[in-house]
């Protein structure tokens, strides 16, 4: 579902490769980046044209892009795969699921917490969004909610050497510097965090 916030905006469609396509999707490139507005950083930009450029060149469909998200979606997202896990493998696949996504620290730790009172009603789910809204402001860490991190799908060999390209590129020409790269598998997406490269 699109929504202003949660845009999994669609670029792909254009057929393997005349040049001549770029001319339109570069049009659609930009009229996304333009809809995103102030949120997305200007080297998070910068990849989603150079993945247009490559793809282009490269005569492969550009892939679907999906950018921000607002902390409370973000929040709600996480909590939802939490959910899911446990759902599907008990307590200890909701926990396995933190520490694998958010790794082992006092943050994966903290939001299983959040996690683990909302389930014995000693917490909301407003305490839990108030709790990540707070953090992700005051992060550095590139990530859906600040502009620094994307969603590229469908996972798949082209699509990944089509990043490593960009990548390859982008860091080259000193555009934007990979900051975190998740090849992610439910759903099947890969994650990019982008920052700075100067
Ligand atoms: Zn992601």
């Amino acid at each position: 579902m699109l929504s202003a916030l949660s845009a999994a905006v669609v670029l792909a469609g254009a057929p393997p490769a005349q040049v001549a396509q770029a001319g339109p999707l570069a049009q659609r490139v930009e009229a996304w980046l333009s809809s995103k507005g102030k949120p997305l950083t200007d080297y998070a930009k910068s990849f989603v044209r150079k993945l247009a450029e490559v793809a282009a060149r490269e005569g492969a469909p550009m892939p679907h892009v999906a950018g921000i998200r607002s902390p409370r979606d973000q929040a709600k997202a996480m909590h939802n795969n939490y959910l899911s896990a446990q759902k599907k493998g008990g307590e200890a696949a909701g926990r396995g699921w933190v520490f694998a996504t958010y790794g082992k620290g006092v943050y994966a730790k903290t939001v299983l917490g959040h996690f683990e009172r909302i389930e014995k009603g000693e917490a909301t789910f407003d305490d839990w969004h108030q709790y990540f809204a707070a953090y992700v402001k005051k992060s550095r860490i590139p990530s859906h909610t600040n502009g620094r991190a994307f969603d590229v799908t469908p996972r798949s060999d082209a699509v990944r050497k089509l990043i490593d390209m960009t990548i390859a590129e982008g860091t080259r020409e000193k555009l934007f510097k990979l900051a975190d790269f998740a090849d992610e598998k439910s759903p099947p997406h890969f994650h990019i965090g982008l920052s700075a490269s100067h």
